[in-house]
């Protein structure tokens, strides 16, 4: 019983679903003896082969011009995926894409400390899950009541504080961190849109702001 399976269709699974793009893979593929023109199924060693091939030779990326960057700078060949969610950067979601982003502002502009001040508990939670292990972050529960004392060792700690007026604030706490002493006000960003991305995309302009 021959384990063939098409091309294709093995090809789409990886996102390779563009003309081009697959017109490209297949060419790499025929190039290393893997296929050959017009032959429509591949054996299922061949395909372990073929794969091992395509991740060493291309970088699955989508439209976003921030991925691209990243795929060119990788020093293999961008292959635009579609759907999105097959790019080897952001996984095609705009929180991840943001995420992403975040963390490669904060490695340029020597960011390590990052204070969140508001947001819902399962925000917080999903910016500790995905930041935590990369920068030092400090949530601040934008309901409980923050002494000045304890807002200001939080300016003095952070390199980057993000004041999140758009949702659970109120204004006594995030009052400690916007009028906080003019020494920090480089570092306070005030985001006044909703969701992680915009969070996210608000912080990094300011970075690229600069002070
Ligand atoms: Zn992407």
């Amino acid at each position: 019983m021959s384990a063939d399976r098409d091309i294709d269709g093995w090809l789409a699974e990886r996102g390779l679903t563009l003309t081009e793009t697959r017109a490209r893979a297949r060419e790499v593929l025929e190039g290393a003896g893997l296929t050959r023109q017009g032959k429509a199924r591949m054996s299922e060693p061949k395909l372990l082969r073929a794969a091992e091939l395509l991740t060493e030779r291309f970088f699955p990326v989508c439209a976003d011009p921030a991925c691209l960057q990243v795929a060119r700078a990788s020093g293999r060949e961008p292959l635009r995926v579609e759907p999105r969610s097959h790019c080897a950067r952001c996984g095609g979601s705009a929180n991840h894409r943001a995420e992403v982003a975040f963390l490669e502002a904060c490695r340029r502009h020597g960011v390590h400390r990052v204070v969140v001040v508001g947001g819902s508990p399962a925000v917080r939670e999903e910016l500790e899950a995905k930041l935590g292990e990369h920068i030092a972050l400090r949530m601040v529960d934008g309901t409980e009541r923050r002494t000045a004392d304890r807002a200001k060792s939080d300016l003095e700690w952070g390199d980057l504080v993000l004041v999140w007026g758009a949702t659970e604030l109120h204004h006594k706490v995030s009052g400690h961190y916007t009028h906080g002493p003019s020494i920090h006000h480089h570092k306070v960003v005030h985001v006044v849109r909703r969701g992680v991305a915009a969070l996210l995309d608000e912080a990094i302009i300011h970075l690229q702001r600069g002070p």
